[in-house]
């Protein structure tokens, strides 16, 4: 492990407007996707953006956005984030030797690193800084929550069935007890549309967006089906929501993120 510790008294988030924290009860619902989709979609509508990877165990910002492979670089001024399509990211894989090795970290160590990914990486003057945490809400959310008070809103992800359902609510109960503002629910996977026939197939049970929205009276952003270039795309490094621009499932993270944009605005103290 590369030493991250260049302890830099004030260089943190004071430049940084407003911080999104994508969140999910359940893994592999597509959280990693959004997160990157959000942010390379703020970054094309023209706002300075951040991606902050705050998954320890397993980042997979840096594959889905091309840049496995980088290693930050850290001075005297601080640590450098990484720039991919618009963004600047910052992932613990920056700092491992061997990306493949497992990061063996209790609670402690982790709460340090994502202190250090907020007090020490130069993020400058951003308009939005999205962060990725892993799944549930255990110590990484909490300690995100922790060291970034202001401004921080929370965007739900989750998948169409029940199984999840129930641990997205936990997420939603975890947002309300630490008083970070929901500023909406995408349903991820939400059926598959056929590439010939284009008739959508509920490859699960349906619904759980919308329930959870109006069961926590939070927005409901958008429903984003399960569309197999979306995965080929995140194989490859690129954003969906860039590449495709012009796709249906595009459109619908476009317009999930213009209404997080909206929400931001009008909730902002
Ligand atoms: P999580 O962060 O919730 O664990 P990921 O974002 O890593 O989930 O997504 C899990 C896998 O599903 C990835 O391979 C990703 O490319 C793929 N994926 C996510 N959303 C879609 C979708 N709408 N259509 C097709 N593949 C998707």
């Amino acid at each position: 492990m590369t030493d991250i510790n260049v302890n830099i008294p004030g260089s943190n988030l004071s430049g940084v407007k407003n911080r999104i924290l994508v969140l999910s009860g359940k893994g592999g619902v597509g959280k990693s996707t959004v997160a990157v989709n959000l942010a390379a979609s703020l970054a094309e509508k023209g706002f300075r953006t951040g991606l902050m990877d705050v998954d320890i165990h397993g980042p997979s910002i840096p594959t889905m956005l091309g840049i496995s492979g980088a290693a930050a670089v850290g001075s005297e001024e601080g640590i450098t984030p990484i720039e991919s399509h618009g963004i600047s990211v910052i992932s613990i894989s920056f700092f491992v030797e061997n990306i493949d090795e497992a990061v063996i970290w209790r609670g402690p160590m982790k709460a340090g690193a994502i202190k250090q990914f907020v007090n020490e990486v130069n993020w400058g003057d951003l308009d939005y800084l999205v962060i990725d945490a892993p799944p549930g809400t255990g110590d990484e959310p909490l300690s995100v929550v922790q060291e970034i008070r202001d401004n921080i809103y929370a965007v739900i992800v989750t998948t169409p069935q029940v199984v999840a359902e129930r641990d997205v609510r936990k997420s939603l109960n975890f947002c309300r007890k630490v008083n970070v503002p929901v500023a909406g629910i995408i349903e991820n996977m939400s059926g598959f549309v056929c590439p010939h026939c284009n008739e959508i197939t509920n490859v699960f049970n349906t619904g759980a967006g919308i329930r959870l929205s109006d069961e926590f009276h939070v927005p409901f952003l958008g429903a984003i089906p399960i569309e197999p270039a979306i995965g080929k795309m995140c194989d490859e490094g690129t954003p969906w929501i860039t590449a495709m621009h012009d796709s249906t499932t595009a459109k619908v993270m476009n317009s999930a993120v213009d209404s997080i944009v909206d929400y931001i605005k009008e909730n902002k103290k």
